[in-house]
């Protein structure tokens, strides 16, 4: 059933989705008389974002929050800014989340927001008034038991902590387990930074080992070297990998010898960006696709694999750090080459399950070691990882598949369980 509100275009996020939801429904039995469920979000907000900017001129801005499910628990999800963001990409990234969440268990639903800026162009100020009016508004369904908001793409802890800030306000309490991610001292967890990075890492690893490939001397290429990129190339240089390439928004850049990270990511953070990295080659945006490497990560923005690159790239091993980064067709090409992808939907789920660490450790006011946090991250991505496997082969369908497999049944049972109302 097509959705009146959107119109989605054939590669465009939400009718990935929904593709994706088609194909796993012959793996669900009598369970799939639920599945329309997952083909509509429960929830979608759309807010009007108007702010005074430093000239004193009122500039409006387009926000979204939508709650795709919160069948097993509360929405959780990701806040981005970005030029890009519409209602139904939106959908899309709270529908994977929904998916995430159930495939490494968390007793979390789905939800995403966003608003449609280049925060880029905004002062410091702007972006407070702007992030805090957001929270406002979105703040009739958000809460610490109702939908609980996260960083995402050009989000961090400081914007969680005017959102954290502005919901305690609002509500006369301080309620810092309304978001995630947020500062150390303000409640955050240990390890959040780094856990999206981390779980890329360990879901990469248990991957490559099955595959029998080595990571002592892999060659790595990495396309986003924000939080997710960054954490992830560290972790496989430190397991002997050598990060050949890298591509951010401001360029693409090579060296076949394997890039210094510890002068890679001081250069990024300093300038905003890999060109210009004096221990590496300029290269061509497209070529990035073509590089000789044993494991793509692709840590941006959706839809960067199309079927044309999948065709051409080296790589035995694609690990998804970003959400939607593989097009729909892209996903047929590299499944017949025999190429890997670890999705999404499992791949970069390290990030929302410290994420919920940090959740229990609000709710309880008592706060763990990193040590800690690590050890129990690196157990759920292992046990969801092995599940996921396991169901691939026993239907001999891709990891995606399998994933929303396992992710859709414990959801739709959940749908099943609960009724429906009235
Ligand atoms: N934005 C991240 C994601 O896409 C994290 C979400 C969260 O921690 O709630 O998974």
């Amino acid at each position: 059933m097509t959705l009146s509100y959107i119109n989605p275009t054939s590669d465009s996020p939400w009718a990935t989705y929904i593709s994706q939801v088609d194909r796993v429904i012959p793996y669900l039995g009598t369970l799939g008389r639920w599945a329309e469920t997952l083909k509509r979000p429960k929830r979608a907000l759309i807010v009007d974002v108007p702010i005074e900017l430093d000239d004193g001129s009122v500039r409006h801005f387009e926000g979204f929050r939508v709650q795709h499910s919160l069948t097993r628990g509360p929405g959780k999800g990701g806040v981005r800014f970005h030029p890009d963001v519409t209602l139904e990409e939106v959908m899309a990234l709270s529908a994977w989340m929904s998916i995430k969440n159930a495939a490494v268990n968390l007793p979390y639903g789905g939800a995403k927001g966003g608003i449609r800026v280049d925060p880029k162009l905004l002062s410091r100020k702007e972006l407070e008034r702007m992030t805090r009016r957001y929270t406002s508004e979105i703040g009739i369904i958000i809460g610490p038991h109702q939908d609980i908001p996260a960083p995402d793409v050009n989000t961090d802890g400081q914007i969680m902590a005017w959102m954290m800030d502005t919901y305690s306000m609002n509500t006369g309490s301080t309620a810092t387990g309304v978001v995630t991610g947020k500062p150390i001292h303000l409640g955050g967890s240990l390890g959040r930074v780094k856990a999206t990075g981390r779980g890329v890492f360990v879901t990469g690893r248990e991957a490559a080992r099955r595959i029998g490939l080595d990571l002592n001397g892999a060659r790595v290429a990495v396309q986003g070297f924000g939080n997710v990129g960054s954490s992830a190339a560290e972790l496989f240089g430190q397991a002997g990998g050598l990060i050949v390439a890298a591509q951010d928004h401001t360029g693409s850049i090579i060296n076949e010898q394997g890039m210094d990270l510890s002068l890679l990511i001081p250069h990024v953070r300093a300038t905003g960006g890999v060109a210009g990295f004096k221990g590496a080659e300029p290269m061509d945006n497209e070529a990035f696709w073509d590089v000789r490497c044993d494991i793509m990560i692709p840590a941006a923005l959706e839809n960067q694999i199309t079927a044309d690159r999948a065709r051409r790239l080296k790589a035995r091993l694609v690990l998804e750090g970003a959400n939607g980064p593989t097009g729909r067709a892209a996903d047929d090409v590299l499944a017949d080459r025999n190429i890997l992808v670890v999705p999404d939907v499992i791949c970069n789920a390290g990030g929302v399950t410290v994420s919920y660490f940090e959740w229990v450790q609000d709710f309880s006011s008592f706060f763990w070691t990193e040590d800690e946090i690590n050890v129990r991250l690196d157990k759920i991505m292992i046990g969801a990882l092995k599940k996921i496997w396991d169901t691939a082969d026993q239907h001999k369908i891709t990891l995606r598949t399998a994933t929303f497999a396992v992710a859709c049944e414990r959801i739709l049972t959940a749908r099943q369980e609960r009724g429906l109302y009235p």
